[in-house]
């Protein structure tokens, strides 16, 4: 069994984010966030993005409303970044509130600054294949693991167990695209014998939000897993009183892989890598 190691292959692309960033100098690239209430998970992913983006020298600004905020006075903010020519990447944190319409919020972000992927254009483009899509950072840094750490995708058979918009379906429109060219199924809530259905994986992506939930029994061996998921469990141990466990059963079910991803220290650096490439690459494009 082979470790697949987020942090370091993160490491990696921000190392490579870090030299193109300074070569554009004296521009800097800039991702506005946008955080709308004071929900403690946006919080501390807003924190974490604001301070990686200052360590590979970008520049990273945060404008809070509240959590009552008007559509109205949210879209004027959103065309204000959007004509900023300042501003390479705009990025919403999710969720928002209920009265927000997500789909309409992520589209009122101009494409050229959709960094978080998560726009009707920037979808389309993906499944499309068409150059300039921006991929979700999520999906995007699940391939750049498979990429970066070695692992054969063409011809392979990718089961992705979710279908949400911000993992599942672009997850499963990047393993399908050309240069990955894997064998697709995408299983959700609704799939019948879902354990049959992941045996068959060459490759799995857990992206379900429920702990441990992907058990040995669903794994062939010598499969390749990615696991996604970020779920807290109680634990009196820890200061805190939880901590972070994945999607996977990781203890049962890493001996069977041939490599699988830890959490933490698998997807979740690379969550936030790759919305540094999007943002540098936003940046360049802007610049011809
Ligand atoms: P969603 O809740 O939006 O989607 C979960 C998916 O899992 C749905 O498609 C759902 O199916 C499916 N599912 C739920 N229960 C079952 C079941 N019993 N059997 C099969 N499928 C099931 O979650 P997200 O996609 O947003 O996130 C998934 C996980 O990834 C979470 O743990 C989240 O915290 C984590 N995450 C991690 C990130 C990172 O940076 N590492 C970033 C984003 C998310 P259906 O559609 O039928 O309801």
């Amino acid at each position: 069994m082979r470790l697949i190691d987020g942090n370091a292959i993160a490491q990696q692309v921000l190392s490579e984010v870090r030299e193109r960033a300074a070569r554009l100098s004296p521009v800097v690239p800039h991702v506005a966030f946008v955080r709308v209430g004071e929900d403690p998970a946006s919080v501390s992913y807003v924190a974490k993005k604001q301070k990686t983006a200052a360590e590979v020298g970008m520049k990273a600004s945060l404008r809070v409303f509240a959590s009552d905020v008007s559509r109205t006075e949210l879209f004027a903010h959103l065309d204000a970044l959007n004509n900023d020519p300042s501003v390479h990447g705009v990025l919403i944190q999710a969720p928002l509130p209920k009265h927000l319409p997500e789909t309409e919020v992520f589209n009122r972000v101009s494409p050229a600054k959709d960094v978080d992927g998560f726009g009707t254009q920037s979808i389309g483009r993906l499944v499309q294949e068409l150059p300039g899509a921006f991929a979700a950072c999520t999906p995007a840094g699940v391939v750049e693991l498979l990429r970066r750490s070695g692992v054969e995708t063409a011809g392979k058979h990718a089961v992705v167990v979710g279908r949400s918009l911000i993992v599942g379906k672009p997850a499963a429109a990047l393993l399908l695209a050309k240069g990955c060219d894997c064998t697709v199924t995408i299983a959700h809530s609704k799939t019948r014998d879902l354990a049959a259905v992941v045996r068959q994986a060459d490759i799995v992506v857990a992206a379900i939000g429920r702990p441990r939930f992907i058990t040995a029994d669903m794994i062939r061996p010598g499969a390749v897993v990615i696991d996604v998921g970020i779920n807290r469990v109680p634990d009196a141990t820890k200061k805190s009183g939880y901590r972070i466990v994945g999607d996977v059963d990781f203890d049962a079910v890493a001996p069977l892989c041939e490599a699988i991803t830890p959490v933490p220290g698998g997807v979740g650096p690379m969550t936030v890598a790759m919305l540094m490439m999007n943002t540098l690459t936003a940046c360049e494009r802007s610049r011809g």
